[in-house]
């Protein structure tokens, strides 16, 4: 994603999109990201009048770093938050998610030491599907949780 541009987002950009949870480049976490607008305002006698140098950052929650998205990116990043889950659902299904994948990794990486990676996330979708109808949002942020489990390079 290159290099990230830092600052205090304060109250300047405006949220317009959550993304999900991934692995932060910068600091390492595995945080949420959301998108932000940010716009240079033009005042006239303290009245907005027009916005220019609209620009879409990409930011991680936990260390405020922000990608300047190109356009190309962009698109890509807005369909991405119309079809993921907002914060409270991504959260709630992430930490459903960790207690199955930890209670049950272990037996399961005995039982299948070939491919560990199927059953765990068909078992936390067998387990969650009656509650979350949303199955592909668990097979994806499964998938998220055992890259972290499994990721020596994390923030700890
Ligand atoms: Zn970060």
């Amino acid at each position: 994603m290159g290099v990230p541009i830092l600052f205090g987002w304060g109250k300047k950009g405006k949220q317009i999109g959550y993304i999900g949870i991934d692995k932060c480049p910068n600091c390492k976490n595995y945080a949420h990201f959301n998108l932000y607008e940010y716009a240079n305002n033009f005042r006239l006698y303290f009245i907005p009048i027009l916005k220019w140098n609209k620009k879409i950052y990409l930011v991680c929650s936990r260390c405020e770093a922000a990608w300047e998205l190109d356009d190309e990116m962009k698109k890509v990043f807005i369909a991405e938050s119309l079809t993921s889950p907002n914060q409270e659902i991504t959260t709630l299904i992430w930490n459903k998610v960790g207690k199955i994948i930890e209670i049950n990794i272990n037996s399961i990486m005995e039982k299948y030491p070939d491919d560990f990676i199927t059953p765990l996330v068909e078992l936390c979708i067998a387990n969650l599907c009656d509650e979350i109808s949303d199955i592909a949002s668990i097979r994806k942020i499964s998938l998220k949780y055992l890259e972290m489990i499994f990721d020596n390079d994390k923030a700890k």
